[in-house]
Order: C-alpha cells, then structure tokens, then sequence
C-alpha cells in the first residue's frame, strides 16, 4: 500500500459493456476487480446499443475483426444463461436472423459477393429474391431487389445485457464505483501504478482503459497515442399494436430491429467526431425517410422515444485490445464502434486471460499484443488463436 491511496490489483477504468464484461470475467475467475465509472454505469453508447449480433452483416470481408465477432456471438446462448442464473436479468437473445436487404444492383452484386464469402468461411448465408424475402417477412417493401438472409445473426436487449454484466459483477465480488471520475493514469519508471480520481489517488498493479470514445484522452495524458474518436449514432423506437416483423431489416444507413412487445428500433445516423449527445430533427428525418423505403407501414406506427450515443470509433476501424506497449500493467479495450455489443464477451474473456498471464485461449495472448503494432491492419490478429 502506498501513502495517502488505497491500493487496488485490478482497475478498469469505465463501466460500459466492455469494462463491465471484463470485470466479469476477472469476477469469475476470482481475480478482486474495481470499476470506476464517472457517471451511471452503462449509461453511454452501451445503453443506446440496438442490440444486433452482426457477425455477418456488419462484416465486409472475413479478415480478423470477423473471425473475433463470429466466435463472440457464438458464446452468447451460453452467456445469456450464465447472466440469468446470476443475477435473474434475461438479456433478450432472439435469434431470428437478419435480412441484408438490396434495392440496386450494385447493393445486390454486393450481397451476393459477401453470400459467396461467408459461405465459404463456412457461415449460413442465403440470397432471397424479392418475393422469397417478402414472404419472410410481409411488411418489407416491394421496392426491395432481394435480401442476404443470415439467420445466425441475433440480437439481444443492449441496455440489458450491459446491466447483467454490472449486476453480475457486483455479485461476484467486484467494486464497481460510480460516479468516480479518473482525472488521469499514474505511471512511475514505465509502470502503471493506478489512477488518480477525483477522492484522490488509486493505486493498482493493473490499469485497463475501457473507457470507450474517451479513452485516448486518459491515454494521451501520459504521452500515448491512441487515436480513438467518437462517432454519433441517433436512433428512435416506435410501437405497434401487434408484432410486425420477426427478423431485423438492415441496409445502408438504417435498420430496425424488432424488439419485444411490438416495439421497433430504428437507427442509426453516423455523425463522426463530435462528442455532443443531442439528437436532431434533421437526423431523424433522415432516419424515418429511410426506415419508410424498407418497410413503408412504419409511418403508421406510433411515436415512442429517440436517443444517441458515441460509438468509440479508430482510424483502421479495428479496436484496440491488449497491452499498451511501453507501460508495464497498462491494458486497453476500446474501440469497438458499431460492434460493441456483440464483442463484449470475447473482449471480457481475453482481456481476462490476458490480464492473469494468458490462461485459456492458446495464442490469444501474442496475438493480442500485436495489435497495438503501426502495421496491425496486415495483421491476423485472430487466425493464429484457435
Ligand atoms: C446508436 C448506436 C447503436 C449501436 N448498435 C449496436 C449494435 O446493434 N450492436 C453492437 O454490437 N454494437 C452497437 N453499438 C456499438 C456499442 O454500443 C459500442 O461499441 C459499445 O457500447 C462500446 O462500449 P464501451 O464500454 O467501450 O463504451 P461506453 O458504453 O461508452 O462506456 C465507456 C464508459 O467509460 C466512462 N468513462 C469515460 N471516461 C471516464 C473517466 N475518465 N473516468 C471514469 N469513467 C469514464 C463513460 O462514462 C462510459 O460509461 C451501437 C452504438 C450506438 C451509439
């Protein structure tokens, strides 16, 4: 123990999904864990989440980042029992699929190429003319050229899930504080040797940063640079008098996915750069002329709520997960954008392992370190950890 702080093995600093799954895992694994979280728990871009699983329509090509997303939303049934028996919270795994939906030909020429591709890395991938699509789902519209079925891409209740990681966390025996701002990162001869909040310092042999859009301003305060941006993304809901729609519609620029109770989430405009929350009119304007195209009856729908959040966004588009190179004890897990969710459970996972000397997933370790490397978007980050 250090004079003047308390002393800590484990700090994570934000208490979004991604720290709270991480804290999880070291929970479980009982590693004694402290999150701290400047505000409400998962109260950002975690609790904005529309909650897609889209390994596969999120994905443009079967590099890294999609081997990483289809083993995460593989460990989701799992997890989903996991979260319940722990803390009774039912995240809300549907796994109805999702239709990639195309109106050109360039859109369809697009799909199809990905059908081939996901095919081939061994994924269900199915190409619908207009007529097969909409006899899965009637309420699409006719404008519609076809759909890239992919049925193994779910969907859960983000703002729940999120909650489930915390909730479990805390029964396991981690500190999850809120409302404790870390004012900066403690370093001493190359080592992290904790954090300094607003109570004064916190010292710790481990420092994770997972503190989504934010995070390179922590890290930029000793000297590293970690280029991580936030990008906006404003959605609304909507409720039906009775279900319309079973799997999530998604296309350039909107999706809506069907949630409980007749309820429809529709989202996401993509503002880049700028850490302002507010929602505008123009944004979902925009939002609701391109929900009408894919499925014209939402208009009849009647008005629930809209909100936003700063997905944590990084220049190749790969988040950084692992040691920061330099600083002994220092980790970081941000970055996941759009995919945050989905990514939680393998993040929290590896990040565990790693953090207790890379126990588990063989190679998970090396290969993580890699990716802080200058030329990371050449590297396989996750190939050689099967
Ligand atoms: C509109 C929208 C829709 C999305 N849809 C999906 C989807 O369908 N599927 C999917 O997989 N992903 C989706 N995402 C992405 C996903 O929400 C994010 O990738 C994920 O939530 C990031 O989690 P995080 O924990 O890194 O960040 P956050 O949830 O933002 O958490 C970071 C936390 O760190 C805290 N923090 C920051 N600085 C400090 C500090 N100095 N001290 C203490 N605490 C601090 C913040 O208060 C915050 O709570 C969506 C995002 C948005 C915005």
């Amino acid at each position: 123990m250090r004079p003047g702080g308390r002393s800590h093995e484990v700090v994570i600093v934000g208490g979004g999904v991604i720290g709270c799954s991480i804290a999880y895992h070291l929970a479980r694994r009982g590693q004694a864990v402290t999150v701290l979280e400047r505000g409400k728990a998962c109260a950002e871009a975690s609790a904005a989440a529309a909650g897609m699983l889209g390994a596969q329509s999120e994905m443009e090509d079967t590099g890294p980042l999609f081997q990483w997303a289809r083993r995460s939303r593989a460990m989701f049934p799992q997890l989903a029992e996991e979260l319940k028996a722990i803390t009774g919270i039912d995240i809300g795994l549907v796994r109805e699929g999702l239709l990639n939906v195309a109106f050109s030909d360039v859109q369809e020429a697009e799909l199809r190429a990905r059908e081939k591709l996901q095919r081939a890395a061994g994924e269900q991938a199915d190409w619908l003319s207009a007529a097969a699509a909409a006899r899965l789902e009637p309420a699409l519209s006719q404008a519609v050229r076809g759909a890239l079925y992919l049925p193994d891409d779910g969907q859960v209740e983000a703002p729940l899930l999120a909650q489930a990681f915390v909730q479990a966390a805390r029964q396991l025996g981690a500190n999850v504080q809120e409302f404790a701002q870390v004012q900066g990162l403690l370093t001493e001869q190359g080592r992290a040797i904790g954090v300094m909040t607003s109570d004064g310092p916190l010292y710790s042999d481990c420092v994770i940063v997972a503190s989504g859009a934010w995070s390179g301003q922590l890290l930029a305060g000793i000297g590293v640079k970690l280029p991580v941006y936030p990008v906006k993304g404003e959605c609304f809901s909507v409720l039906t008098p009775k279900p319309v729609l079973r799997k999530t519609l998604f296309t350039p620029g909107c999706y809506i996915v069907p949630k409980a109770g007749g309820r429809l989430l529709v989202g996401a405009t993509v503002v880049p750069g700028s850490y302002d929350r507010k929602v505008s009119l123009a944004g979902l304007a925009e939002l609701l002329d391109r929900a009408k195209q894919l499925m014209p009856a939402i208009g009849e729908a009647e008005w629930e709520k809209a909100w936003s959040g700063l997905r944590p966004q990084t220049p190749d588009g790969l988040p950084y997960i692992g040691k920061v190179p330099a600083v002994e004890g220092l980790y970081a897990a941000c970055g996941h954008y759009r995919n945050g969710i989905l990514l939680s459970p393998i993040t929290g996972k590896v990040m565990a392992e790693l953090v207790l000397g890379g126990a588990g997933e063989q190679g998970a370790v090396s290969q993580l370190e890699l990716i802080f490397e200058p030329s990371r978007k050449e590297l396989h980050i996750i190939e050689a950890a099967h």
